[in-house]
């Protein structure tokens, strides 16, 4: 018996499998989540490609609106989807610079609304004497969503609404790790849109492969680790799926010797560890120029040595590490690089008590072979690492097979730019890192996955075109 539903055509399914859900801060079960098996997912497939004709027939107007009726009934609900969050992914409610469960939530309804607002009008290519040459943004069908457990909430957003408002209908499934504020949300929706256009199913990798093989699914869009991601595309090819991934990063930051340390280094702190560094576009490997590194170092040891970690419920910064595989990395990574003589300027241990706590860890002196610098942590502990060429400081931000973001800082922003523009990544920021919106196009490059989310390239990812030639001649 699971105390949550997933949902199949507009109903809640009786499931007698289930599995439980974790509180990182304690280790306790909170509840048990119903298991999919293959045929319910089977079933939530058949639901999505029923409903998608006439889904993909409704009014664009109509679309919009129910996207924001969407965005406007999370809202109302965002005490209790905000606690969910805060018990089965660990983050508190405000945390360090506000970027905890409110801040999720409120970008998952930011998100919704601006989603909503968007449109694919029609292009017209040619029309003369001779020939109307239009082209048409088409609906796929049935997108399947594959969503990991660091923004459980506002990655599912992310992932569904542009599928909604262009015409798809969707098979959604959460991370195992944190699938109940999803479900909730899931009822949410299921209260404003027809039965079958936004299904969940609930389980583990076993499910997700499930779904990437599917031949009724027309497109995944996929955010997770690389090596999930490659299997997910292979997997995929059975019926030629359209994919978006979003995958792993390892983002790096070059700090030029004119960057006033003083204002830079909480800006830095912020984005290396938002959401206690377990985020893709985080700030994960920080060079910074020779001249200034002992001043940055400083800066930002003194800024981790001033905030708490603890339990989400109360008032802390920092919440726990997501689960214990990554909680375990974490520890590891710290530990090889403790051996291999780094310098730690915080943190470095985890408290010997119940919970999946790892205090803010800033590392220098680290060499870049060191696999917490050439690996992605995805946890609350960053390397600083010294320069004294620019080019070289290029060079090295650019040998990693990752590709997601990077940023430049300096006062001198031309500069900055020029240099911003020539890092390998998906995103480039200069004096800022990890800032995204609705409205600009997010995603990576190399192995951090390909296609845009956001804005209007991240739309047009839904669909298909279809040119269509009307002869006159
Ligand atoms: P993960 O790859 O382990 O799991 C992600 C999802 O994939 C989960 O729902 C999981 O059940 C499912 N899954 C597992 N095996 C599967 C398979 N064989 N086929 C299909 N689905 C399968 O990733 P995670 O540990 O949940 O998330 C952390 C990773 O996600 C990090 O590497 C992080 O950088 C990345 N991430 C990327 C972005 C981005 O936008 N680029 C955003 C957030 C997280």
């Amino acid at each position: 018996m699971s105390d949550f539903k997933f949902i199949i055509d507009g109903k809640p399914v009786d499931t007698t499998e289930s599995f439980p859900v974790l509180n990182p801060a304690t280790e306790t079960v909170i509840a048990q989540c119903p298991k999919a098996t293959i045929e319910d997912l089977n079933n939530a497939v058949a639901a999505a490609k029923k409903a998608f004709p006439p889904w993909s027939a409704t009014p664009d107007s109509e679309r919009a609106r129910i996207v924001h009726a969407i965005a406007e009934a999370l809202e109302a609900h965002s005490e209790e989807l905000c606690q969910l969050l805060i018990a089965e992914q660990g983050k508190p409610m405000g945390g360090f610079a506000g970027l905890g469960a409110g801040f999720e939530m409120g970008g998952a309804v930011a998100w919704c609304h601006s989603t909503a607002d968007l449109e694919l009008p029609v292009e017209v290519i040619q029309d003369n004497e001779v020939a109307r040459i239009e082209v048409h943004r088409k609906a796929l069908g049935v997108v399947g969503s594959i969503t990991p457990w660091n923004f459980p909430l506002m990655i599912a957003i992310w992932h569904t609404m542009p599928a909604l408002r262009s015409g798809n209908t969707v098979v959604i499934k959460p991370s195992e790790y944190t699938p109940l504020t999803t479900l909730r949300a899931a009822q949410i929706i299921n209260e404003i849109v027809p039965p079958g256009v936004f299904n969940i199913v609930t389980g583990d990798g076993a499910l997700g492969a499930a779904m990437s093989a599917h031949p009724d699914i027309n497109k995944i869009v996929f955010t997770g680790s690389t090596s999930t991601g490659k299997k997910v595309m292979r997997s995929a090819s059975g019926n030629l799926k359209r994919l978006t991934l979003e995958l792993g990063g390892n983002d790096a930051a070059i700090v030029l010797p004119d960057t006033d340390v003083a204002s830079a280094a909480p800006k830095i702190f912020a984005t290396a560890m938002i959401n206690n560094g377990q985020t893709c576009a985080a700030l994960k490997r920080l060079y910074v120029h020779e001249d200034i590194y002992d001043e940055m170092c400083d800066a930002l040891a003194a800024i981790a040595k001033s905030v708490t970690t603890g339990d989400g419920s109360g008032e802390v910064d920092f919440g726990p590490v997501q689960n214990k595989t990554q909680f375990e990395r974490v520890c590891q990574l710290a530990r090889e690089a403790k051996d291999s003589g780094a310098r730690f300027l915080s943190g470095g241990e985890a408290p010997d008590i119940p919970g999946y706590f790892f205090p803010v860890t800033i590392v220098a002196d680290i060499d870049d072979s060191a696999r917490l610098v050439s690996e992605e942590p995805f946890g609350p502990i960053l390397p600083v690492l010294k320069f004294s060429d620019v080019e070289e400081a290029l060079q090295r931000a650019n040998n990693s097979s990752s590709g997601l973001g990077g940023s430049v800082w300096s006062s001198d922003v031309e500069a900055a730019t020029a240099l911003a523009s020539r890092l390998e990544c998906g995103t480039a920021w200069v004096n800022n890192h990890a800032m995204i919106q609705p409205d600009a196009p997010f995603g990576g490059v190399k192995e951090s996955g390909f296609g845009v989310e956001f804005g209007r390239y991240g739309l047009e990812e839904y669909t298909s075109i279809q040119t269509l030639q009307v002869s006159k001649a």
